[in-house]
């Protein structure tokens, strides 16, 4: 776990986050800037940089069954919601510790910007 990353220390209780679930593999915490009303971000506890360095696709089957078990929870399972996995640059990921965002609650566009 480097001891850098913004995640992994929100992992280790190092900087406090509004967690909403964890699991023996992943985290959810409330997303400190949301973009919705609902925004929830997803990590696993290993440190995986982005969506390109996961080794084992089962971490990403574990994160995406926490992302639609959340979205039941907050009630946006019916209205609709968008999980996103941005990565690398053009993403727009800028935390280096894999994630997904769970945003819902008001209806988006396509294209994203
Ligand atoms: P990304 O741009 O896809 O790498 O997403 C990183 C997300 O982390 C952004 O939506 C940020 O608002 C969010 N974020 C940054 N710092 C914190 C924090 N301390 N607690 C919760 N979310 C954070
Ligand atoms: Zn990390």
């Amino acid at each position: 776990m480097p001891d850098d990353c913004l995640f992994c220390r929100i992992i280790r209780g190092e900087i406090p986050a509004t967690f909403v679930a964890q699991t023996p593999e992943c985290v959810a915490f409330r997303d400190i800037d949301p973009q919705t009303p609902t925004h929830i971000v997803i990590v696993p506890r290993e440190h995986i940089p982005t969506l390109a360095d996961v080794k084992d696709p089962l971490i990403v089957g574990q994160l995406s069954r926490l992302a639609t078990d959340l979205a039941e929870s907050e009630g946006i399972g019916q209205s609709g919601y968008r999980v996103v996995v941005n990565t690398n640059a053009d993403g727009g990921q800028t935390v280096y510790h894999l994630h997904m965002h769970l945003l819902g609650g008001r209806r988006m566009t396509w294209p994203p910007g």
